[in-house]
């Protein structure tokens, strides 16, 4: 049982606002927090903070942030909603996706200038895959990896305490459902209890957790999982043993386009900027700028379950500057050659099959215009050595979770709030709708990091009334 009753006797050791998940969602969290004036502590499973904001790419998407501002982008959250109950067929939980998009660019320009962790607006990311403004920022580096360091440095700069090796096993509550703390599991196999005023559930989704995807998403139970596997549903878990709601359970990221069998994820501006996605066949498929997040389970339903990337010398110099690019070409995934002919041969594909494809294509890439599945091509023909880079499709991670109100405060069933659960990111339900079909880019540490903030933000201040 993952809740135990609350000791009578107070912790040895008790702060405001407890954290469990050192994420993005998590480290932001604390730093929300600390703002508040309040103590926070961030206990982290693993030895160090990475998550799978650390295996992203990086890449997060904001409104009305003052970068967008300074490159003479016109965005706002009125906007930015449009585009999410667009994608999402009007499925987006309408609160959850005006909070995220009012608040997503407060979040990003209150990082860049209380804590110096600034989120560039990505200008090699032109409006596609359901965004309709230039709206996806990273940091510098360009990784997701490179935005967990930033962050961590930005808590350590505040002397704010994070507790790696920690694994949060069980919360304690009172008969009210009030959480006290949580037991920790150390890697000598020794028991710490910490006491709380407010906790905040920054775990992440259920990705890592087969039998979990198999309840709550059947038709992606055999699909590769590429995410952090640390990440088993233990906030859905524990907030639904203390009365939480839990919501859009089958949404998820998906993508079509991991390096097969290299493991790294491509960076969708490789078609984007022009490239196509074939099958093992040479057939395309599908419009590969439609939905970025659906393309994963498209692509494990074609013949053998993968396909090719193929894209020109014109898109590869613009991928050189990606760091996973770079290690993919590194590592030998980039097939390269010198015409369709010897492409064909290099990856295995019917050579008359792939011809006929990339006439068609190249044909709509001449003139411009729109294809059969309603992709519209630019004038910019494939041209010079072709590029093939092979992929297939997975799961990255969940997008549903417990329900959450505008304060990042985890509710129950009958719309009342738990007395002092919080919970942002991957834990709660994000703006994805259901399905992997509503995901926007960038949605993902959208949610960790504009709800870690508001969960921060809210926990801070009650820990302190
Ligand atoms: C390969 C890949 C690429 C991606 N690219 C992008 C992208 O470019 N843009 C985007 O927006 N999204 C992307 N995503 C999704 C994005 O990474 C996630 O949505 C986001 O990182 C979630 O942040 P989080 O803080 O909620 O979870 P995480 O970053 O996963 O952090 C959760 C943390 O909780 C810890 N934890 C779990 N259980 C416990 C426990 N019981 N006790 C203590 N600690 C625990 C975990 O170890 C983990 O460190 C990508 C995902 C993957 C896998």
């Amino acid at each position: 049982m993952p809740i135990l009753v609350a000791p009578s006797r107070p912790f040895d050791v008790e702060v405001d606002v407890l954290i469990i998940g050192g994420g993005a969602c998590g480290l932001t969290a604390a730093l929300s927090a600390f703002d508040t004036g309040a103590t926070p502590l961030v206990l982290e499973r693993w030895s160090s903070c990475m998550g799978s904001s650390a295996m992203s790419l990086g890449a997060l998407c904001a409104a009305g942030t003052q970068e967008q501002d300074a490159h003479g982008v016109e965005d706002s959250a009125a906007i930015f909603l449009a585009d999410i109950m667009a994608k999402t067929g009007g499925k987006a939980n309408p609160l959850i996706a005006r909070t995220v998009a009012e608040q997503s660019g407060i979040a990003l320009d209150w990082l860049a200038q209380q804590h110096g962790i600034v989120f560039e607006l990505d200008l090699g990311w032109r409006p596609a895959f359901g965004h309709s403004r230039q709206r996806l920022h990273a940091v510098k580096e360009r990784t997701g990896a490179d935005m967990m360091t930033r962050l961590i440095n930005g808590c350590e700069a505040k002397g704010i305490d994070i507790l790696t090796d920690a694994h949060v096993t069980d919360l304690f509550a009172t008969e009210d459902g009030a959480v006290a703390g949580v037991r920790m599991r150390r890697p000598d196999a020794s028991i710490e209890d910490i006491g709380c005023k407010t906790l905040v559930l920054a775990t992440c989704g259920f990705g890592g957790n087969r039998e979990m995807v198999a309840d709550y998403i059947p038709t992606m139970k055999t699909a590769r999982y590429f995410g952090w596997e640390p990440n088993q549903g233990d906030a859905i878990v524990w907030g639904q043993a203390l009365g939480a709601a839990v919501a859009d359970m089958d949404a998820y990221q998906g993508l079509g386009l991991l390096a097969d069998p290299q493991g790294i994820d491509v960076n969708p501006k490789l078609l984007i900027e022009g490239g196509i996605q074939i099958n093992s066949l040479g057939q395309r498929f599908s419009n590969e700028l439609d939905d970025v997040s659906g393309q994963g389970a498209r692509l494990i339903a074609q013949p053998e379950g993968y396909g090719w990337v193929i894209y020109d010398e014109r898109i590869h110099q613009i991928a050189l500057g990606f760091p996973q690019y770079q290690t993919l070409k590194e590592l030998g995934a980039l097939k390269v050659a010198d015409g369709v002919a010897q492409l064909a041969q290099v990856i295995g594909v019917d050579r008359v099959q792939l011809k006929s494809t990339l006439d068609i294509v190249t044909g709509l890439q001449t003139v411009g215009g729109t294809d059969e599945f309603g992709r519209v091509f630019d004038k910019t023909p494939l041209t010079g050595p072709l590029y093939a880079l092979r992929v297939t499709g997975a799961i990255f991670h969940t997008q549903g979770g417990l329900v959450i109100d505008a304060e990042a405060r985890v509710m129950r069933p009958d719309g009342s709030r738990l007395a002092n659960l919080f919970a942002g990111g991957g834990a709660a339900r994000g703006i994805s709708g259901s399905g992997p079909s509503g995901y926007l880019p960038g949605a993902g540490l959208c949610s960790a990091v504009t709800l870690g903030y508001l969960a921060g933000q809210s926990a801070g201040r009650l820990s302190r009334q």
